[in-house]
């Protein structure tokens, strides 16, 4: 008989991953097959087959991604900032192990350098083999994979990147570090004069605590701080929150000389909207 994880069922036959993060939610998802299972040192990492979502990647049992909408999270967490930015050379992904924030970002010709810095190189491997949907097999040579702890990288850089994308799985295990000042602080650090950073602050229908002291934390560091927001089917709630902090420049869309990119959710129009918020939103991250 097959040892299956414990989130993974067999039910007359039929195969179902049950999500199971937070102790008053479960979702679960029908699955044709598992096509990758495996322990890393760092977590348990899973591709496997669903009904609706197509291939998902799983870590630890919690669904990280898919290829029905993963081009939703990656285009938003990524366009956004490099469209506000005027002359982006060096980013650095933190996280994004399953590729697709790197495959986005190499869509611009005036990015010269893209450090992503994943804690879990099984994440990368079993993605690029097995996730090509989402990671595209990104084999662009500005991409510089480093296989470290993205807090520990970033205590040791100043002055270096345009730009910080901070593409984290929920705030548990290795990540937990990448949701608190100290580490936002570095991230500031390691921006340029002119810098920018971005990070996804989670479900603004579940984890509001988390989108409001992430928001704080930017406004203590950056001259300019918003919340942005996109659907995204697979996250609990559907709609999730990104924020974004600026140094110099004011965030203000209708500054921005819209830079062509092939995109299939993200455009002109929606980076002009995603800043636009719902009312209980407004009452706790106001963009104005
Ligand atoms: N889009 C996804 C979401 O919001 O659920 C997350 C994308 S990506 C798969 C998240 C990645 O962050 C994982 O591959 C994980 O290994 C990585 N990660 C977690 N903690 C980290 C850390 N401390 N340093 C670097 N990478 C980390």
């Amino acid at each position: 008989m097959v040892k299956y994880p414990s989130w993974i069922e067999e039910r007359n036959g039929v195969l179902w991953l049950t999500e199971d993060d937070r102790d008053h939610l479960k979702v679960s998802y029908r699955l044709k097959n598992i096509i990758f299972s495996e322990q890393s040192p760092i977590q348990h990492v899973m591709i496997v087959e669903s009904d609706d979502f197509g291939r998902m990647l799983v870590l630890d049992g919690v669904v990280q991604t898919t290829a029905m909408d993963g081009h939703i999270y990656n285009e938003m967490i990524t366009h956004v900032p490099l469209q506000l930015h005027p002359n982006p050379k060096r980013v650095l992904i933190i996280g994004g192990g399953d590729c697709g924030a790197a495959r986005e970002v190499t869509k611009y010709e005036t990015v010269e350098q893209i450090d992503m810095v994943e804690i879990d190189e099984l994440v990368v491997s079993s993605c690029k083999k097995h996730l090509p949907e989402v990671s595209g097999n990104l084999n662009d040579p500005r991409v510089n994979f480093i296989f470290t702890d993205g807090l520990q990288f970033a205590r040791e850089k100043t002055d270096e990147y345009d730009i910080i994308i901070v593409d984290s799985s929920d705030p548990v295990g290795p990540a937990e570090a990448l949701f608190e000042y100290d580490f936002y602080q570095h991230l500031h650090h390691a921006l340029k004069k002119d810098g920018i950073l971005v990070c996804q602050s989670q479900s603004p229908i579940f984890q509001q605590k988390i989108v409001k002291q992430t928001r704080k934390n930017f406004e203590k560091l950056f001259s300019y701080a918003k919340t942005y927001t996109a659907v995204v089917p697979t996250y609990p709630g559907g709609m999730w929150s990104f924020t974004i902090g600026s140094k110099v420049s004011p965030i203000h869309t209708s500054l921005v000389k819209g830079k062509h990119v092939e995109t299939h959710y993200f455009n002109q129009e929606v980076l002009q909207n995603c800043f636009a918020l719902p009312e209980f939103l407004k009452r706790i991250v106001p963009n104005d």
